[in-house]
C-alpha cells in the first residue's frame, strides 16, 4: 500500500515531535527504555536477546533491574547455559514468571551454542527459529542489537499507532505488518523507542495526558477523553448583576 502525501506529512510531524522529546541526538543509545540503556552500556546482541525475553509481560523498570542483576554474574550463552537454574531464578526474580523465564533463557542460550557457535544470528529468519523468540523479540534484537531497521511492536506501540490513526488494527501482530507497509523505512529504527516512551509518559493506556500532546488535532482517541469533553462544554453565560 502506498502512503498518501497527507499520511506522510502526519508521520513526519509525529516522528519529528517525538524525536525532539526523546531522542534529540538521533541516537538510540540515549533512549530511556531498558533495552536502550543496556545497549548504551554494552553493545551486545546477546544481552538484548536475554533482556527482551525477560521483558515479556513485565514492566520495563523490573526488566532493567533483573537484567542488571543477571548480567553482573552471567553475560554469555555459555555461562547462562551452564548456570545453576535456582541461581538464575534468584537473580531474575524481579520479573514476572521468573521460573519459566529462567528455563527459557537457558534453552535459548543452549540453542545459540548448538546452532550458531554461541553467536546471535542477525537475520529475522534465523532469530525466529530460536526457542522463546517471537516476532517482537526477533525485531528487538535486530533494532537494539544490530541497528537494523525493523518495528518491534508491543502494546504501547500498538495503542499509540491506533490512536494516532497510523493503523486500524486489533492486535500488535497486525499493527506491525501495517506499520511496515505504511511507514517509510527511514523511521523504522526509532519507532519502538519513541512510541514506548510516549505511551508510558503521555499517551498512557488510561488517563492520557492530552494537554501535553501535540497530536490532539488528528488523534482518534482524543474526542473521547475528558479533555475534549471539557473543551466542548459551552462557556457559562456571565451573570448579570442588577443594581
Ligand atoms: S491526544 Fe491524548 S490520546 Fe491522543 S495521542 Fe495525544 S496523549 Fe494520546
Amino acid at each position: 500500500m502506498s502512503t498518501s502525501a497527507s499520511a506522510r506529512d502526519r508521520i513526519e510531524f509525529i516522528m519529528r515531535d517525538l524525536s525532539r522529546r526523546y531522542l534529540p541526538a538521533g541516537d538510540l543509545r540515549e533512549g530511556g527504555t531498558a533495552l536502550a540503556k543496556i545497549v548504551a552500556e554494552r553493545e551486545d546482541p546477546f544481552l538484548v536477546l536475554i533482556s527482551t525475553i525477560l521483558s515479556q509481560r513485565t514492566r520495563d523498570e523490573k526488566t532493567e533491574i533483573a537484567s542488571r542483576r543477571l548480567f553482573a554474574k552471567y553475560d554469555t550463552p555459555r555461562s547462562i547455559a551452564d548456570a545453576d537454574a535456582a541461581d538464575l531464578e534468584r537473580l531474575i526474580k524481579p520479573v514476572g514468571f521468573y521460573r519459566q523465564k529462567a528455563v527459557q533463557i537457558q534453552k535459548v542460550s543452549r540453542a545459540l551454542l548448538d546452532r550458531h557457535g554461541g553467536s546471535v544470528p542477525r537475520t529475522y529468519e534465523e532469530l525466529i527459529e530460536l526457542p522463546q523468540v517471537g516476532p517482537k523479540t526477533a525485531n528487538c534484537v535486530l533494532v537494539y542489537g544490530y541497528g537494523e531497521p525493523r518495528i518491534p511492536t508491543d502494546t504501547h506501540v500498538h495503542r499509540v499507532s491506533n490512536r494516532l490513526g497510523l493503523v486500524r488494527t486489533k492486535s500488535p501482530e497486525k499493527t506491525e505488518q501495517r506499520l511496515m507497509r505504511t511507514i517509510p523505512k527511514d523511521y523504522w529504527l526509532h519507532i519502538n523507542e519513541l512510541f514506548i516512551r510516549f505511551g508510558k509518559d503521555i499517551c498512557r493506556p488510561i488517563g492520557p495526558r492530552c494537554p501535553e500532546c501535540s497530536f490532539t488535532k488528528f488523534c482518534r482517541h482524543y474526542p473521547r477523553t475528558k479533555w475534549a469533553k471539557s473543551a466542548r462544554r459551552r462557556p457559562e453565560r456571565p451573570q448579570v448583576h442588577r443594581t
